[in-house]
């Protein structure tokens, strides 16, 4: 039995942590975009597999017979492409999809379908904290009337207003700081759900900060686990 935990979020983390506690053997893929990431003790894949045609290739010449897409619930690439990959290789495939942030009572969201219609709805002189990664900040360089602060995991490529570079988690405290330092008057974020980084959207509330959330991206209907014991109950029954 060979399992591919497709990864990079916490979650796969989790999981991968659990199958090996359990004694499940499965290699972990990272798509290699992180700067210095945590060091692992089971077999790794980084890098692409080289599209859906790679990813085919590679599940059936490693005999791999089950796949797990623990992917961020943006990565929409490389989710289509397991997918597909999957039916291809004809083995079994698991999405696995954090539960979305849902808005809190009395707090202050406009949603957006799309980081193009986020960085449209910015008011000018708005001053924004945009938490989208940093693949996805150069959708808002072109608001040279709105002033930035970004954070993300790696450096942005092309950086534009105040950066900061920091892996999560964050805490409430932490967020509550950073915005009143900064006078932050709106807050970009995807809809990525999960607790590593939902601090800010608590701070936002407290501090009465505009929320621009994106929505997800839409994806193709899959099997869906929402919580890590599910998605473990789903591996071990094909055990
Ligand atoms: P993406 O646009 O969906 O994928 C782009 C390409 O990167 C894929 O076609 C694939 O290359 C490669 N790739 C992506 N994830 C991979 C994985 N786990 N293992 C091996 N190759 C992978 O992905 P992305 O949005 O750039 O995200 C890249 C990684 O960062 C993912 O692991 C994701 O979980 C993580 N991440 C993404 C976000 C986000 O906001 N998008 C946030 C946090 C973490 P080939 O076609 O060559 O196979």
């Amino acid at each position: 039995m060979s399992i591919l935990i497709l990864g990079g979020t916490a979650e796969a983390d989790i999981l991968a942590d659990l199958l090996r506690g359990h004694g499940i053997e499965f290699t972990y893929s990272l798509a290699g975009v992180t700067p210095n990431p945590k060091a692992r003790v089971y077999p790794l894949h980084i890098g692409g597999f080289g599209g859906v045609i790679g990813l085919a290739r590679y599940l059936t010449q490693n005999t791999v017979n089950m796949l797990v897409d623990a992917t961020h619930p943006f990565a929409s690439e490389m989710t289509k492409n397991a997918l597909a990959a999957s039916i291809q290789a004809n083995i079994p495939m698991l999405r696995f999809e954090r539960p979305e942030w849902d808005e809190p009572e009395n707090a202050n969201w406009a949603h957006a379908e799309s980081l193009d219609q986020a960085a449209k709805i910015l008011p000018a002189g708005a001053r924004v904290f945009l938490s989208v990664g940093a693949q996805s900040m150069a959708e808002f360089a072109h608001r040279s009337d709105v002033d930035f602060v970004s954070r993300s995991i790696k450096p942005p490529s092309s950086p534009f207003g105040k950066t900061i570079v920091a892996k999560p988690p964050f805490d409430v405290a932490g967020e509550v700081h950073l915005f009143s330092k900064y006078r932050i008057t709106h807050l970009v974020s995807k809809n990525a759900g999960g607790d590593q980084t939902s601090a800010k959207l608590v701070a936002a509330k407290q501090l009465g900060i505009k929320v621009i959330m994106v929505e997800r991206p839409t994806l193709p209907v899959a099997e869906i686990a929402r919580d890590i014991t599910t998605a473990m109950a789903w591996i071990e029954r094909r055990l």
